[in-house]
């Protein structure tokens, strides 16, 4: 029998999750001799052995990989054999500049579990417990390669007992990197007052008693604090409201379990598997359960499970079953990751501090995914996600896009492969830009990448902080892309698409448009590679005020009924529109600080408006979530018109219909949800006839936050089919502004291409 040998080639997230040991032991089980290694691209791999045996392996390395691995491409080529005498992991190389995907953070695995709770287990009740399946990677990585002392773990020496462990590669813990046990790691302790509880159990069993007690605990997680309070008691929640400056956004809720979960929200098999994967977002799902507080005028709930095996402990000690879990900030910063900016920020908003010594590498906000007619939906990506790969793309230059100044994201592309940050939050608040300004850096920094060697990206809008930001820095070149023709972008990037020509319907809060407006009700027709050609939008209204206007329902409405007959009786009942509303009539009047807008997200205002939403919002998209849920509450209805002439789609007949049946006294659910369905029918119409007059559209692209709205989306899934082979949405990146700095990157790369 002839001895034959491979190199392998392994990408995708295969460091730091047991991925070398794993090749160790299939290599030892199929008698192969050779070697494993890390380097910058992944894995490789030298095999050597009889021909059936390395077949055998290759099979079972697709097969039985470990399970916080993905890969994404195996490459063997034959070899000349090097008379190996035994099977070895061997040092980790470095490469020119990484490309390797860093692995996301990891909700706590099985096997830790049972050793967490497990009285004879020298890793008892130790909150940090963690192995190669499962802890913490992104919020502990400080550079490359993945090795402790590239870890914020690196302070701390490892016990003989965690040293064994690392180094035998049939142990759970061959090198895992953040590997500690009470003994020789770091600790959580309870501050209260200015008294410090420095025995953990004792500090954990406290931090029960006090959330038992209706109090609220800043609790040290995996990218942040959280505040915590009982979810059961109004009065607590109603104390987290007013102290965290947060009147109406609603909460997200930890419960010990799925059973628990189901209790709480309505889960399908896909979000139940989304509930319990390694990444653990929040679900948001619509709710079993009335909590008063929680969730104002909304009818879902956002769900999780623990994550961090203190999470474990919290519940195994009494915590409330429904734990309010909320970022650590005030009102919309950036979540606190810093012990000492934990404790200046959240003072007077904690009654006490459960913090661990293990510092956090950088800060990661909980992921949101949304049930809808199109299966779960991204509604923001961090945790658990970043910085995992969420596109390839045809380009080798590397590229940066600084994304919206809205829930702002960026994205890196190296090689092809586009990593996207995780959620910085929005730009108008200086901590969230001094955010984006170290997550730029950050990911430059991982990546070994330079400032002079990049294309920068960054939005057509000459205000946007991010795009102020991109200017100032020594890009090699900038590139100045459309919001909405990203959003479209964006869609197609997670699916690859390049070359095929689709109709993109891009419909949005606001966006600055190729013609100086604002735009946000958007129809595009083109692809990724020939560019984008809008082709038919909303009505043009003028918007009184103009960003004020986003937080004021009443000044969008005066905007968008302007030059509809007489308005002055919508101060009296039943619309009852404040001092603001005339003010902004005023405006109109005169001609002054009017900015014309096709912005679907304003006319969702508008209509909020004339059904009751006269009050100043106090988070982006409150008006059209009421609506929202204000609709659903109804049967279906006959819907409104919202006529298409071939390039408008006019809302002046709707908006008098929902003037005229609420005069008449109508149910305001039947009035928003016969707007819902004029909207869907509308968009609809004008998709079907901008597809045939255009031809050779291969499908209907839906983005922008707007289609966050899962009743517009089932109606609009249940118009379109008819008419469109394929309807697309974002799954992997969100369809709100989150998703921008991806759609960027994708342009960009036709842009470069073109060059
Ligand atoms: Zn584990
Ligand atoms: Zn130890
Ligand atoms: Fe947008």
């Amino acid at each position: 029998m002839s001895l034959e040998a491979r190199r392998i080639r392994v990408q995708g997230i295969v460091q730091g999750v047991g991925f070398r040991p794993f090749v160790y032991r299939l290599a030892r089980r199929h008698g192969l001799k050779g070697w494993v290694l890390n380097d910058g691209e992944g894995v490789e791999i030298w095999l050597e052995g009889q021909a059936s045996d390395l077949e055998g392996f290759l099979a079972a390395l697709f097969e039985e990989g470990p399970p916080a691995a993905q890969i994404v491409r195996i490459q063997a080529h034959a070899a000349v054999p090097g008379g190996y005498s035994d099977f070895r992991i061997i040092e980790s190389h470095k490469h020119k500049h990484p490309v390797t995907q860093i692995s996301p953070d990891l909700g706590v695995c099985e096997d830790c579990l049972r050793e967490l709770f497990d009285p004879a287990d020298r890793r008892y009740r130790y909150p940090y417990i963690n192995c190669t399946n499962c802890g913490p990677r992104y919020s502990v990585i400080l550079g490359l390669p993945y090795d402790r002392p590239n870890t914020t773990v690196r302070t701390w020496e490892m016990c003989p007992a965690c040293e064994r462990e690392y180094h035998d590669p049939l142990n759970r813990r061959f090198h895992a990197q953040p590997t500690a046990c009470p003994v020789c790691g770091p600790r959580y302790f309870l501050r209260t007052g200015g008294a410090e509880l420095r025995d953990e159990v004792a500090a954990i069993r406290e931090a029960v008693r006090l959330l038992r007690e209706g109090k609220i605990v800043a609790v040290k997680g995996l990218g942040g604090y959280h505040l915590a309070c009982d979810g059961e008691d109004p009065k607590a929640v109603q104390a987290l409201r007013e102290r965290k400056f947060r009147k109406e956004k609603p909460f997200a809720l930890m419960v010990p379990d799925l059973q628990a979960a189901r209790a709480l929200i309505e889960l399908t098999p896909e979000t139940e598997a989304l509930l319990t994967s390694s990444a653990r977002p929040i679900v948001l799902a619509p709710a079993r359960r009335h909590l008063p507080g929680v969730a104002p005028d909304n009818r879902d709930l956002g769900v999780m499970l623990p994550y961090t095996p203190l999470h474990h402990l919290l519940f195994a000690e009494g915590a409330p079953d429904v734990l309010v879990l909320t970022s650590a900030n005030r009102s919309s910063e950036p979540i606190a990751y810093r012990d000492d900016e934990a404790l200046k920020q959240l003072w007077g908003i904690a009654d006490a501090f459960l913090m661990g010594e293990r510092p956090i590498a950088r800060r990661l906000d909980d992921s949101v995914v949304q049930q809808s007619a199109f299966g779960p939906l991204m509604v923001r990506r961090s945790r658990g996600y970043a910085p995992a790969p969420v596109a390839t793309l045809p380009v080798q230059e590397p590229i940066l896009a600084v994304g919206a100044d809205l829930k702002n994201t960026l994205t890196l592309v190296v090689e092809g492969q586009a990593f996207m940050s995780q959620f910085v939050g929005d730009l108008e608040h200086y901590e969230a830009l001094l955010a984006h300004q170290e997550t730029l850096h950050d990911l430059l920094r991982i990546y070994e990448l330079d400032l002079q060697q990049l294309t920068a990206v960054h939005d057509l809008h000459p205000e946007y902080r991010s795009s102020q930001h991109a200017l100032s820095l020594p890009a090699r070149r900038h590139l100045a892309l459309q919001h909405h023709q990203a959003h479209v972008a964006s869609v197609l990037a997670e699916r690859g698409v390049y070359h095929e020509r689709v109709l993109g319907v891009a419909f949005d809060g606001s966006g600055y448009g190729e013609d100086g407006a604002i735009w946000g009700g958007e129809f595009f027709v083109g692809s990724l590679a020939e560019g984008f050609r809008r082709v038919a939008h909303l009505r043009r209204a003028l918007l009184p005020g103009g960003d004020a206007a986003a937080h004021f329902p009443v000044q969008a409405a005066a905007g968008f009924l302007w030059g509809l007959g007489d308005l002055s009786d919508l101060t009296q009942p039943p619309f009852c529109f404040p001092e603001r509303f005339l003010k902004a009539l005023e405006l109109l009047r005169k001609g002054v600080r009017t900015f014309p807008t096709t912005s679907a997200g304003r006319l969702f205002d508008a209509v909020a408006a004339l059904l009751g939403f006269t009050q100043e919002m106090t988070f982006e998209g409150q008006a059209a979530i009421w609506l929202e849920h204000l609709a659903r509450t109804a049967p279906p209805v006959e819907v409104y018109p919202l006529p298409f002439d071939g390039e408008v789609l006019d809302f002046r007949e709707l908006l008098l219909a929902v003037i005229r049946d609420r005069r008449q006294g109508r149910d305001i659910r039947e009035i928003a949800r016969a707007f819902h369905g004029g909207l869907a029918e509308g968009i609809c119409t004008a998709a079907r006839r901008l597809a045939q007059r255009h031809g050779g559209v291969v499908a209907v692209v839906l983005s922008g936050g707007v289609f966050q709205n899962t009743l517009l989306l089932n109606e609009l899934r249940a118009c379109l089919t008819s008419s469109f082979p394929q309807i697309w949405v974002n799954q992997v990146v969100p369809s709100n502004d989150g998703g921008i700095s991806l759609g960027q990157a994708a342009l960009a790369t036709s842009s470069l291409r073109g060059s």
